[in-house]
């Protein structure tokens, strides 16, 4: 049990209230061993992945410091230097800068490759505090004179094993060399083969050592499943399955704010007492929602990841993935959120036709297939959304007040035992790692949204929306009480208007 608090290791207002603000109430162990190290001017070598909150780690103490020295900055240049492998990681590291730094006056740009250079070398012009950045991106901005690294302060070397799998060495080492020597150097690796060890002997001085492995949830308390529904039926298969399984308190994952709310929406519309938390939600709201859901006055919390991060809830019985996470790591973020301290827990993933890529991903990193969801809720659900999909004016089921359902989940059965529901009218049929599934999306489509909006220094903290704000599908569109499609509004709209107010945002993951 880790006893120190945030306030212990150093940190101090406004952070301090950033961090609550995130809902972590607790230092994790490489926060607890690197933060008052950081502070103290001193070089680090971590050994931690992603997972063990090694991002806050670092990045707490950098805020920290960037807020007792705000200088004004020199036209194109950083003053902390952040290197990821890849866009994602990037993108998240900003993201979480964003979030720490919120109602500071830090600036941020992150850079990427891929995406187009100008909204790039704009958001650079006036110089930055926190630029973090993958290495090709950054030596090409760098050698056509768009950036000067003469003035970092603090580098950041995240995931350097990776950057080495990735070819990135030389990169590094050419970024380290633009760098002053006197400077203050992180080096983040999650595991430490010859050339990293080396990598750090030449980069660090004096490094105060950390390791960490990352905090598994138990995996084996959790009792996990993977529906084949389509896309447009899983809204009435979550409404039937959330009442036919004895749900207590239940997380639904969704990949977007929009996706968040509408499904809570609907939800409501159904009986079901649902909350979106995300991160265009008021703190305040937030708050409520967070007590609500604790109390037990609101039994089916809908979030997107950024939003739960931090999420601690003891007695979440059923966590749903009503999209598959592009990333398999989240996944077992995710289904972690039940399962807590000892109690049993249910998964259960809504998986469509395009989202078997990301199965077979999350399947590669469990190292084990997720069993097939069947028995009498789901059965019962998927009997549901048929229903719907037939006659969508009629109601999944007579709205009543929520349980927490009667019927009894039959639980998981293995692949090759029971009714796979995967056959049935709705579901994907055939193999369940078919051909036919389309390429997923893959690769956030935050990459270039983020180059566009997210790398222009930003001091309205404002969550990567990973999709557009629309929601396509004739079933998704409001109907009369006839059943008939309400008129004088597209099927993208969604309820409350704003829409359509990213539709110029485009990427793969757009819903
Ligand atoms: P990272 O290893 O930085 O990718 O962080 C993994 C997850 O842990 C993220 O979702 C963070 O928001 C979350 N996290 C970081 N620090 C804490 C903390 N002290 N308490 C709870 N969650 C945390």
């Amino acid at each position: 049990m880790n006893e120190s608090t945030f306030e212990s290791l150093g940190l101090v207002e406004p952070i301090l209230s950033a961090v609550s603000a995130s809902g972590y109430e607790h230092p994790t162990p490489i926060q607890t061993a690197s933060i008052p190290a950081l502070l103290a001017g001193r070089d680090l070598l971590g050994c931690a992945q992603t997972g063990t909150g090694k991002t806050a780690a670092f990045a707490l103490p950098i805020i920290q410091y960037l807020q007792k020295s705000l200088i004004s900055r020199n036209p194109r240049s950083c003053r902390i230097l952040v290197v990821a492998p890849t866009r994602e990681l990037a993108a998240q590291i900003d993201t979480s800068f964003e979030g720490y730094a919120k109602g500071s006056r830090i600036t941020r740009a992150c850079v990427f490759g891929g995406v187009g250079k100008s909204p790039q070398v704009k958001a650079l012009s006036r110089g930055v505090d926190v630029l973090t950045a993958t290495p090709g991106r950054l030596l090409d901005l760098q050698s056509q004179g768009q950036l000067s690294l003469a003035n970092v302060e603090i580098l950041v070397l995240d995931e350097a094993d990776r950057m080495f799998d990735m070819g990135f060495i030389r990169d590094v080492r050419r970024i380290v060399s633009l760098v002053p020597k006197k400077r203050q150097t992180l080096l983040f690796s999650a595991t430490m083969p010859a050339d990293i060890a080396s990598l750090a002997n030449q980069v660090l001085c004096d490094p105060v050592r950390v390791s960490v492995s990352p905090e598994k949830p138990t995996v084996e308390l959790i009792s996990q499943s993977v529906a084949f529904v389509e896309k447009n039926d899983k809204r009435a298969y979550l409404t039937a399955l959330i009442r036919a399984q004895d749900t207590e308190r239940v997380m639904v994952f969704t990949r977007t704010k929009h996706g968040a709310d509408r499904l809570a929406s609907a939800l409501g519309r159904d009986g079901i007492p649902a909350a979106a938390i995300h991160a265009n939600k008021s703190q305040n709201n937030r708050t409520r929602t967070m007590d609500g859901f604790r109390s037990g006055e609101i039994r089916v919390l809908v979030a997107t990841d950024l939003a739960a991060r931090g999420i601690d809830v003891d007695g979440i019985s059923h966590v749903y993935n009503f999209e598959l996470p592009e990333v398999p790591e989240t996944y077992v973020h995710r289904i972690g959120r039940t399962a807590r301290a000892g109690a049993s827990g249910q998964a259960v993933a809504l998986c469509d036709s395009a989202e078997r890529p990301l199965l077979k991903a999350i399947e590669k990193l469990l190292r084990l297939p997720v069993p097939v969801a069947a028995g009498p809720a789901f059965e019962t659900a998927r009997l549901a959304a048929k229903a719907d999909r037939e006659n969508p004016a009629r109601e999944v089921e007579a709205p009543r007040p929520y349980r927490g359902g009667s019927g009894r989940s039959g639980g998981p059965s293995s692949r090759s035992s029971g009714p796979s529901h995967g056959s049935g009218p709705g579901h994907s049929s055939g193999d369940r790692h078919s051909s036919g599934a389309r390429g997923a999306p893959r690769g956030r489509s935050s990459s270039s949204l983020h180059a566009g909006r997210n790398s222009r220094i930003m001091e309205t903290g404002r969550e990567v929306d990973h999709g557009a704000a629309v929601a396509r599908g004739p079933r998704q569109a409001r109907r009369l009480p006839d059943g008939r499609p309400a008129p004088g509004r597209s099927p993208g709209a969604r309820p409350g208007g704003r829409g359509h107010e990213h539709s110029a945002r485009k990427g793969p993951s757009a819903e």
